[in-house]
Formats: C-alpha cells, sequence, structure tokens
C-alpha cells in the first residue's frame, strides 16, 4: 500500500496536462522565431496566458512564465531592489528560504521582518509600525507576505493586509501565492496586489515552471538578461502549455472531502501529537503536528518504509538539520519544532487509507519515541 500525503511538495501531474504536453512536444520552433512553426509555438504561450489572465483576473501582458516560484520571487524582489535605489523591504518571519535566504543579501537596513503569533498569523499592528516609520523616511516599499505556508498551512488575512498597505501611497504588495493557488481563487485587481508568484507544480502542472504576475505599472529591473524581456531566454513552450493548462483545471470542490478527511487524520492522532498552529484559517488538505521526543526524521523515513509519504517541516529544506525557521517563529523550540511531521493530503483517500496512516504513524512513535 502506497499513500502519497507530500502534495504541498509537488503534486501527481493531471491526465490533461499530460494530455496537453503530448499535444505540444512536437512544436520544437522557437517562439521568438517569425515563421509559421515560430507563431504557432507563440500562440501556444499566449493561450496559456489568457487561460491563466481569466483565473487571476489581470491582463494577459501582466504574466511572466519563470523556471518556478523561486525564480518568480527573486525576480520580483530583487527586480523591484535593483529599480527602486531608495527602497526598503518587509516581509515576514515565516516565508519560503527563496525569500528569506535572497534578503540576506541585503544590508540590515534595507529589509524589516514582521514577526506573526502562535497560529502563524502575520502580526498587522507591527505591520502598520512598520510601514509608518518607512512613510515618514519617505521610502519606496515592497511588502512581501506569502499567502499561504507551506509548511503549516496558515492561511493570512490577505483582505486585511491589502487593506492597510493600499491605504499607504507608495507602498507595493508582492505575494508568494504558490500554496494558495491550488485551494482558493484568487482576484489579484481586487485585492490590488502589485506581484504574485506561483508554482506549477502544486496544481498538477511540471516541474520547471513557475508563474510572475506584475501588475503593468510596476517597474521591475531585469535579474536574468535576454532578448526576451524582463526574463531572458528562450521560453519553456511545453512547461507554459502546461501551467496553462493545469490552471484551466483548477477545481476547489475538493476542498471540502480533503478538509473532512484531514481533521480525521488530526484526531485520530490527537493522542500521540501536538497541532501545530489552528484548524482555523488553515488551507484543506494541511496538517502539520508535533510528537514529542521522536525524531521527525526517522519517524518520516520509518512511515516511507511502510508507504506512507511525508515531509518534515518543508520538503525544500528537509536536507537541512536546521530547526524549521517557520516553526521556531510560532514560538516552538528546536526540539519540537525537529518533531514535526507535515501531512499534506490529496484528494481519493478513503477511511481505510487514514486508518492506516494514524496505526503506522502512532507505531513509528511507539517505535522511535526517546524515553
Ligand atoms: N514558495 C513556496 C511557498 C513554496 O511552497 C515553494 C515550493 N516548495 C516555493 C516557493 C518554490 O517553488 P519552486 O520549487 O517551484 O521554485
Amino acid at each position: 500500500m502506497e499513500i502519497y500525503l507530500d502534495h504541498a511538495a509537488s503534486t501527481p501531474i493531471l491526465p490533461s496536462v499530460k494530455n496537453k504536453l503530448n499535444e505540444v512536444l512536437d512544436i520544437y520552433a522557437n517562439p521568438s522565431s517569425l515563421h509559421m512553426e515560430g507563431i504557432k509555438a507563440a500562440r501556444i504561450i499566449e493561450e496559456a496566458r489568457i487561460e491563466i489572465s481569466k483565473k487571476l483576473n489581470c491582463l494577459p501582458e501582466e504574466l511572466y512564465f519563470t523556471s518556478g516560484a523561486t525564480m518568480s520571487n527573486n525576480q520580483a524582489i530583487r527586480g523591484f531592489i535593483k529599480r527602486h535605489s531608495d527602497c526598503a523591504v518587509i516581509t515576514s518571519s515565516i516565508e519560503h528560504d527563496d525569500i528569506y535566504l535572497m534578503l540576506e543579501d541585503y544590508s540590515y537596513n534595507l529589509k524589516h521582518v514582521i514577526p506573526c503569533n502562535k497560529d502563524g498569523k502575520l502580526d498587522l499592528p507591527c505591520l502598520k509600525e512598520c510601514l509608518d516609520e518607512l512613510q515618514s523616511k519617505e521610502r519606496t516599499v515592497l511588502v512581501s507576505i506569502q499567502w499561504v505556508n507551506n509548511e503549516v498551512g496558515v492561511i493570512q488575512d490577505m483582505d486585511a493586509i491589502c487593506n492597510l498597505i493600499n491605504s499607504y501611497p507608495d507602498v507595493y504588495i508582492h505575494t508568494d501565492a504558490t500554496q494558495a493557488i491550488p485551494y482558493m481563487p484568487i482576484d489579484v485587481s481586487k485585492y490590488k496586489i502589485d506581484m504574485l508568484s506561483c508554482s506549477a507544480q502544486k496544481i498538477g502542472g511540471i516541474k520547471g515552471t513557475g508563474l510572475l504576475y506584475v501588475r503593468k505599472d510596476v517597474k521591475l529591473s531585469p535579474i536574468v538578461y535576454g532578448d526576451q524581456g524582463l526574463i531572458g531566454g528562450t521560453e519553456n513552450v511545453p512547461g507554459i502549455a502546461c501551467i496553462g493548462e493545469a490552471f484551466k483545471c483548477l477545481d476547489y470542490s475538493f476542498n471540502n472531502e480533503l478538509k473532512i478527511n484531514r481533521d480525521y487524520l488530526c484526531h485520530k492522532l490527537r493522542n500521540y501529537g501536538k497541532l501545530v498552529g489552528s484548524l482555523d484559517n488553515r488551507i484543506p488538505n494541511n496538517l502539520n503536528m508535533i510528537f514529542d521526543n521522536v525524531n521527525g526524521e526517522e519517524l518520516q523515513a520509518f512511515m516511507s518504509e511502510f508507504g506512507i509519504y511525508v515531509s518534515t517541516g518543508s520538503a525544500c529544506s528537509s536536507h537541512t538539520d536546521k530547526p524549521s525557521r517557520t516553526l521556531l517563529s510560532m514560538g516552538y523550540t528546536p526540539e519540537q519544532a525537529n518533531s514535526s511531521i507535515r501531512f499534506s493530503l490529496g484528494k481519493g483517500l478513503t477511511k481505510e487509507d487514514l486508518d492506516y496512516v494514524s496505526i503506522i504513524t502512532t507505531n513509528g512513535i511507539d517505535a522511535l519515541k526517546k524515553k
């Protein structure tokens, strides 16, 4: 029996995305070429752009294709900093490593990190204080806040965050919506978002393709130079066709099923571990639990032996032995952070599957628990 509970790391490729891939693989011309075959390739990119723009409620020309959310985040933030020499960046303590590590390259004077509470919710009064201070210094500000956290699934109150940010002149908002896109419709115009990043592999697309939305009057400098405008290099036509198809297939009708199954698993494990954060304001498929006195990596390896695939913290940082920065900033100790397991469920799980997951998890805990 194999049960994949690591959808926050990567999702299976959707059948219609596979069909799309097969359909476009033979269109090999360079989309910048002006002959008929080149025009065909360029048309595939245009079709994907139109499909995605309908979902995000933006203009097709406001979308840029990247190699993934990592590159989207880097382009958005580094490109903004390069273009606005007086700028300051505000971000949260629980952003993905690509943003956190990128900002480590910049001086203390440029960045401001807003803490979050024990449930992972951003400290809004602290954000306001920071905005007031920067406003008095007349700096251009970019606020980059992730919509949903990849480890604990907390959903930020983007309505309140955007309302606050939009009440200041010369303050821009970028959001890493990688983990939000699969579970909720996002209308960038409604929220007046300036930039948004996401990744194909979280929505049934193929790896190595991402998206960056940039509102048309936001100015960015390139970080990868070439002759294709903001993002240099020949476009990944098959990947782009696939992210367009994956966006077209976005389907939130499974949210309720995911939530029921997630809550069931949480209930089964409640006597063995502590839920990280709260079940409110959380995407429906995420369960993150701390099993005290059990090493998370050992438990994950134990479960893998029995065909259950989960992650410790975020899959992206699971090759480092550092405790999760997200859990530490939510107030957990390094020992607790190293004892956490992230279950990220997919659709179609049965009660028997979840009972099996619960049995293997608790067997693992019993076998590995340090006395
Ligand atoms: N941001 C978040 C919130 C993510 O979950 C991920 C993927 N784990 C990324 C950025 C990076 O995405 P990619 O691997 O497509 O570059």
